[in-house]
C-alpha cells in the first residue's frame, strides 16, 4: 500500500519539477534584464518556439538526447540539473515538515535561492526581482498565515528581523571598504540576507551568515592553494548565502538547539 504521506511528497516533487522549469527561464532572463513572460520559451540557437511537449521537466531534455529538436545544437545540462534540484528539494520540504504553512514559505524560499545561488555563480548579480520580491513575499506569507492571533506583532518581528540583517551586512560592507578601499560585498547580498531573515528569523538568518562566511573562507583557500586565484578574485558570496539559507531550512533548528545546549 502506497501511504497518503508518499503521495503527497510524490506531488511536491512533481510541483518542484514544473516549478523548476519556470525557475530555468528567470535564472536565463532575469540577469539579462529581459521579461520572464514573453517570448515563449525558444531554442538559444535557432530561436524557434519550444512546443510544450518538449518542454517536459528532465524527461524531454533525456529524449531529446540533451540537443535542441531543430537546429540539433546541445541544451545545456543546466536545465535537467536545476529541475532535478527543485523537485528534490520541494520533496524534501513536505517530507521534513509536512504539509503546513510553514512548508509553503521553507518551498518558496528555496526556489529563490536556488536561483539566486545560479545566477550569482554565472553573472555576479542577485536580481531585486528575487531578492527584494522574495522579501515582500515572505513578509506577506507570514503576515497571512491562517489561524494567527497576532498579525501585527509578527509584522513587526519579520520587519526587524529583516532590517536588523541588512543593517549588519550593510556595516561589515562599510568597514570592508574602510580597511580595503574597494567593495568586498556587492548591495545584493544585503538584500539577500534580510530576505533570509524574513523568511527565517534573525536567529537562523545569522546562521545562516556565519556557515556562509565559513564555505567562502574555505573556497578561498582551495583556490588559493590551486594556485587558481589570488587575493582580490572575487567570490559569488551570494550563492555561498544562498546554499547555506537551503541548509539551514533543514540543519538549522538541530544546530541552533545543539549550539545553544552547551551553555545549559
Ligand atoms: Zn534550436
Amino acid at each position: 500500500m502506497i501511504s497518503p504521506e508518499s503521495i503527497t511528497v510524490l506531488f511536491a516533487c512533481i510541483a518542484g519539477l514544473l516549478c523548476g522549469s519556470f525557475l530555468n527561464v528567470c535564472i536565463l532572463r532575469l540577469p539579462a534584464g529581459e521579461s520572464i513572460l514573453t517570448p515563449r520559451s525558444h531554442c538559444r540557437h535557432c530561436r524557434r518556439a519550444i512546443p510544450a511537449f518538449d518542454n517536459l521537466p528532465i524527461l524531454s531534455w533525456l529524449v531529446l538526447h540533451g540537443r535542441c529538436r531543430h537546429c540539433d545544437q546541445k541544451i545545456s545540462r543546466q536545465y535537467p540539473l536545476v529541475e532535478a534540484a527543485t523537485g528534490a528539494l520541494f520533496a524534501a520540504c513536505v517530507w521534513h515538515t509536512g504539509l503546513h504553512w510553514q512548508t509553503l514559505l521553507d518551498a518558496t524560499m528555496i526556489f529563490l535561492l536556488l536561483g539566486l545561488a545560479v545566477m550569482d555563480a554565472q553573472t555576479f548579480l542577485l536580481p531585486d526581482a528575487f531578492t527584494l520580491g522574495g522579501l515582500g513575499t515572505a513578509f506577506a506569507l507570514r503576515v497571512l498565515q491562517p489561524s494567527l492571533s497576532q498579525r501585527i506583532s509578527v509584522a513587526k518581528h519579520t520587519a526587524l528581523a529583516a532590517l536588523a540583517a541588512a543593517l549588519l551586512l550593510l556595516l561589515t560592507r562599510w568597514l570592508y571598504r574602510w580597511l580595503r578601499k574597494h567593495d568586498g560585498m556587492g548591495l545584493g547580498d544585503v538584500k539577500l540576507l534580510a530576505m533570509i531573515a524574513a523568511f527565517l528569523g534573525l536567529p537562523l538568518a545569522l546562521l545562516t551568515l556565519f556557515l556562509a562566511v565559513l564555505a567562502a573562507a574555505g573556497a578561498s583557500i582551495v583556490q588559493l592553494v590551486r594556485g587558481r586565484a589570488h587575493a582580490k578574485t572575487m567570490l559569488p558570496f551570494g550563492s555561498f548565502l544562498a546554499a547555506s539559507g537551503i541548509a539551514v531550512v533543514f540543519l538549522g533548528r538541530p544546530l541552533l538547539r545543539w549550539y545553544v545546549g552547551f551553555f545549559h
